[in-house]
């Protein structure tokens, strides 16, 4: 499955798609980049995402 990855900001994420808040399904770091993935928490959205550290 392909995931939309986004840049990691000072401001907690939110899901790109519909602007509420994401819940973070898993953390990792990958040559020192931290990646977490990200879920949309609105039902009917469930935006699938990852967002990592610049
Ligand atoms: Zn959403």
């Amino acid at each position: 499955m392909e995931t939309d990855n986004y840049l990691m900001g000072d401001q907690p994420m939110t899901c790109p798609k519909c602007g509420a808040r994401s819940e973070i399904v898993s953390e990792t770091i990958e040559n020192e980049i931290f990646i977490q993935e990200h879920e949309c928490l609105i039902k009917v959205c469930q935006y699938h995402f990852t967002a990592c550290s610049d």
